[in-house]
């Protein structure tokens, strides 16, 4: 089974895997269903673009690509480290995420 998306669009995160490990940046996109997300900076494909028109000499596109939201870990805002999530509700009802190292709310 696959494991559930647990950062949101504007968290940051640092990779855990692969060839981007230790790189930091901020979720730009997730895609719930495919697992994944798309990270500011990470994950980066090089496209080499045609010239369109004339004068136009082309060039080299970089841009993010998805990557697999299991090769990241949040990072708190709070305490700065890599961290699990936790959901927590509160008295009102509202679910709220909470960095279970320093313990402290996210949202
Ligand atoms: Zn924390």
């Amino acid at each position: 089974m696959m494991k559930k998306v647990q950062v949101k669009k504007g968290d940051q995160v640092m990779v855990i895997s692969g060839k981007d490990k230790g790189k930091k940046g901020k979720v730009l996109v997730v895609m719930p269903k495919q697992g994944k997300i798309i990270v500011e900076g990470i994950n980066i494909a090089t496209k080499h673009t045609k010239p369109r028109k004339q004068g136009d000499t082309g060039g080299i596109l970089k841009q993010e690509t998805p990557m697999y939201a299991s090769k990241v870990m949040y990072l708190c805002s709070k305490c700065g480290k890599p961290a699990r999530v936790g959901k927590r509700v509160l008295e009102n009802g509202d679910k709220v995420r909470f960095c279970k190292k320093c313990n402290e709310e996210i949202d």
